[in-house]
C-alpha cells in the first residue's frame, strides 16, 4: 500500500504541536485517521449491508488509507481518474463507475483495464452504450430519481431516471443479460431519516411494477456530518429506518443492500489551519478562501466551528465580529457570513478551521496560484 509517496509524512500529537514544528505562513490540512475510523466503524456495525466509500468527497491518499485501513474495500468512482487512484493505492479492492453519463472511452478503460463490473444508467442511450462495450457479467444499477427539500444539496436535479422509465430501464437491463440493480442518493447532508424510507418505497414501487428483482439496492450517501451548526438525527436512526423500511418491503434477506457514504465518514476527520496575513478592521485576509478549501461555505452555507490560535500569549476573551477573505484577488473571494473571533486578532495568528473534511480539498482550484498542499496527521496518542 503506497501512501503520499512523494510528500514526507507528517505526524503530530496535535494541531498545536504542528503549529510549532512548522511555524507555517501556508495552509495547512490536518487529518484524523481514528475519527475518520471510528465513523467507518459506525457504519460497518450498524448498516444493514455492504459498506462503501464515495471517493470524490475526500481523495487525498492520506484520507483514502484510513478509510482502507478500517476495512473499506469498495469504492464508489465517478471517473477514471478515481478508478486509476483507487487501482494505484490499492491491491484487493473494487471499484463502483456510479457516474450516470460516462464517456466511450471511459468505459473501455474501466472495463479492459481495470475489469470493472458495476456501474450506473439513468436513460436508455446510456444504457445502449453501457452495453456495447461492458461485459456480460455486469451489475448496471439504475439510478433513480428522489424527492427533493430533505438535503442541504440536491443529487437529483442532475440526475436519475423517473419511476415510469426506472421500470423500462430496469426491465432492458434484465432482458439483455446483464445484473439489475437499483440505487439513489437522497441528497448530501441529508437531515431527514424517513427520505431513505421514502426513496425505498419508490424501489419497491419500480421493484413491483418491473417484476424483475434487483441483485442490490445501492441507498447511495448523504447520511449527514455532525459538529456542523445544526445537529442532525444520530447515524443510528437513519440505519434503523433503512432496516425498518427494507423489511416492511420484503427486501430483508432476500436483496443486499449497498451504502456509499462520503461526508458523514470524512467531515469531522480534518481542521484546516490558516493563517491571518492582514487584518484591516473587522476584515481578516486568510491564506486560504472559497477558490480553495472553503467553498462549501459558498456552495453548502456551512458554517465550520472556528478555534483561532496565537503561541505564546493568549487572545483577548472578548468577541467581534469579522469578515474572512481568502487570498485571491478576486472579490467573491470572501466567507458568505461573518465569524465571531476576539477582538485581538491579528497579523500572523492561526484559525484552526474545524470539520473541514468533506468537499474541501477535493474542490480547490489553483486560481491565482493558491494551492493548499501541506497534509499532515494527527495522532493524539502521540502527546
Ligand atoms: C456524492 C455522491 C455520494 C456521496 O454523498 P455524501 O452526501 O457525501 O455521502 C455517493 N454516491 C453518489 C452517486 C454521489 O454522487
Amino acid at each position: 500500500m503506497a501512501v503520499a509517496s512523494k510528500n514526507k509524512l507528517r505526524r503530530y500529537p496535535s494541531v498545536d504541536d504542528m503549529l510549532m514544528a512548522l511555524n507555517p505562513s501556508y495552509p495547512v490540512m490536518c487529518f484524523w485517521p481514528d475519527l475518520c475510523a471510528d465513523v467507518v466503524r459506525q457504519f460497518t456495525s450498524g448498516f444493514p449491508g455492504k459498506v462503501m466509500y464515495a471517493v470524490k468527497c475526500n481523495p487525498h491518499p492520506l484520507m483514502l488509507s484510513a478509510i482502507y485501513g478500517a476495512g473499506i474495500r469498495s469504492f464508489d468512482t465517478a471517473s477514471l481518474g478515481e478508478i486509476a487512484l483507487i487501482n494505484e493505492l490499492f491491491d484487493d479492492v473494487s471499484c463502483y463507475f456510479n457516474h450516470p453519463v460516462k464517456g466511450r472511452a471511459a468505459i473501455e478503460s474501466a472495463v479492459r483495464v481495470f475489469g470493472i463490473r458495476d456501474f450506473v444508467v439513468d436513460h436508455p442511450a446510456e444504457l445502449d452504450k453501457l452495453t456495447a462495450i461492458a461485459q456480460p457479467d455486469a451489475a448496471i444499477q439504475v439510478r433513480l430519481r428522489t424527492p427533493s427539500g430533505v438535503a442541504t444539496f440536491d443529487l437529483s436535479a442532475k440526475f436519475g431516471a423517473d419511476p415510469a422509465m426506472a421500470v423500462e430501464l430496469l426491465q432492458s437491463v434484465d432482458a439483455r443479460g446483464y445484473r439489475p440493480a437499483l440505487s439513489f442518493h437522497v441528497g448530501s447532508q441529508c437531515v431527514v431519516p424517513k427520505a431513505y424510507r421514502t426513496a425505498l418505497e419508490i424501489v419497491a414501487d419500480v421493484i413491483d411494477k418491473s417484476g424483475v428483482t434487483p441483485a442490490y439496492i445501492n441507498v447511495g450517501g448523504g447520511f449527514p456530518a455532525c459538529g456542523m451548526e445544526q445537529t442532525p438525527p444520530p447515524l443510528g436512526d437513519y440505519f434503523d429506518e433503512i432496516r425498518k423500511a427494507s423489511a416492511q418491503f420484503g427486501f430483508s434477506g432476500e436483496i443486499p443492500l449497498i451504502c456509499e457514504p462520503g461526508r458523514a465518514i470524512v467531515a469531522r476527520a480534518a481542521s484546516l489551519v490558516v493563517q491571518v496575513h492582514l487584518r484591516k478592521d473587522d476584515r481578516l485576509y486568510l491564506n486560504d478562501g472559497v477558490f480553495g478549501c472553503l467553498s462549501e461555505l459558498v456552495y453548502g452555507g456551512i458554517i465550520p466551528p472556528m478555534r483561532p490560535v496565537r503561541m505564546g500569549k493568549p487572545h483577548s476573551d472578548e468577541l467581534q465580529p469579522f469578515t474572512l477573505f481568502g487570498p485571491t484577488c478576486d472579490s467573491s473571494d470572501v466567507a458568505p457570513s461573518q465569524f465571531a473571533l476576539p477582538v485581538d486578532m491579528a497579523e500572523g495568528d492561526w484559525i484552526e478551521i474545524r470539520d473541514i473534511g468533506a468537499y474541501s480539498n477535493a474542490l480547490q482550484t489553483n486560481f491565482n496560484g493558491f494551492h493548499t498542499d501541506t497534509f499532515v496527521e494527527i495522532h493524539p496518542e502521540l502527546g
